[in-house]
């Protein structure tokens, strides 16, 4: 990947000329949305900046401990500041997310914005319209591996702290399932090695995101996997789901069933497994998939989403039941 140099003078400039910044996240914020927000939130306010991060919602319990995270401002919680940071804004970065709708409640302030918008973000497809300028890298790891990047090949390069290192390494390691999947190029590395030099020990870092499962979190997982686990062997799939029922019974917290999508896919020979979750009005959905099945394509053309090839996710507005029903409907026709 290469970084085009007029490009990072483009953004040294855009910043350089903005009095307010605003960093934003994604909805259901994970570590990748909210460790390359605050890194750059850091450089930002030690340009002597005033900038603010805006969070649709608040992040899931086991990435609390995340330095800065307290300076984020949650829309859920703090909505009128939220608004207030997005109008007031002059320039307003989209990390991990390349559209505006992608900020759940967050979206009207978004599209009311006359901010210079600058997107940050390594998924597939973005709104060229809404941005003035872009990084969007989909072969990269990860947002934080790719603004690492950014920041390495700038004059922001100085800036570069532990705390810093710690956001980006923690983005890394969740997008890639510490180190498994999307990262077949040896940059992901490089530049691991680089944090790793800025002070990150890898150990705990480990321990307090992966070793950090509430027990409501393991007696989901075991309902899940035990009573809900919906297996097609012949077409290599299979899904999970939850109703709003048993989700409220285990306390429906932010990242309750966080990584849950993984254990489908791990059972042999299957390529394709999807989360459904009831929320709400609505059932969310999770696609994770192994080899050229495209899951960002599926997600896109059947329930309303996107993400990347071999992770991605989408809604249903159709009851639990009836959105099984589709998705086994559509499982029937794989070619495998
Ligand atoms: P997750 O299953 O972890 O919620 O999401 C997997 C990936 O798909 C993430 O990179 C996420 O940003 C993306 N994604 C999840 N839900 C949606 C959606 O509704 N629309 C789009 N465009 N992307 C999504
Ligand atoms: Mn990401």
């Amino acid at each position: 990947m290469t970084l085009e140099i007029n490009k990072l003078k483009q953004l040294e400039q855009m910043i350089a000329e903005a009095d307010n910044i605003t960093l934003c996240t994604h909805q259901s914020p994970d570590a990748d949305t909210i460790g390359s927000a605050l890194a750059l939130h850091n450089i930002l306010l030690q340009l002597g900046k005033k900038a603010t991060v805006v969070c649709p919602n608040t992040a899931p319990d086991f990435l609390s401990w995340m330095p800065n995270i307290d300076n984020i401002l949650v829309n859920d919680k703090e909505g009128r500041k939220v608004n207030e940071a997005i109008a007031k804004a002059d320039l307003l970065f989209a990390m991990d997310f390349n559209a505006p709708h992608r900020t759940g409640n967050v979206e009207k302030a978004m599209l009311e914005s006359t901010a210079k918008k600058v997107l940050i973000d390594h998924h597939l497809f973005p709104d060229e319209e809404y941005f003035d300028l872009m990084f969007s890298f989909p072969t990269k790891s990860s947002t934080s591996e790719l603004l690492f990047d950014i920041l390495y090949n700038t004059s922001y390069k100085k800036f570069i702290n532990k705390e810093i290192a710690v956001n980006i390494f923690v983005g890394i390691m969740t997008d890639t399932g510490s180190f498994a999947y999307s990262c077949d190029e040896p940059e992901t590395f490089e530049v691991a090695a680089k944090l790793i030099r800025y002070g990150v020990k890898v150990k705990e870092i480990h321990d307090i995101v992966f070793n950090n499962n509430s027990k409501e979190r393991l007696h989901i997982l075991g309902l899940g996997i035990n009573d809900n686990l919906h297996v097609f062997e012949d077409k290599k799939a299979v899904y999970i789901s939850f109703s709003k029922e048993e989700l409220s019974q285990f306390g429906d917290k932010e990242g309750l069933t966080e990584g849950i999508v993984n254990y489908g896919l791990s059972i042999k020979g299957i390529d394709f497994a999807a989360l459904l979750t009831e929320k709400g009005d609505k059932i969310k959905i999770s696609f994770r998939s192994k080899k050229d099945f495209n899951v960002n394509a599926f997600a896109r053309e059947h329930f309303e989403g996107g993400g990347h090839f071999n992770a991605a996710g989408g809604k249903s507005f159709l009851s639990l039941k009836e959105t099984e029903q589709k998705l086994e409907k559509l499982i029937s026709k794989f070619e495998v």
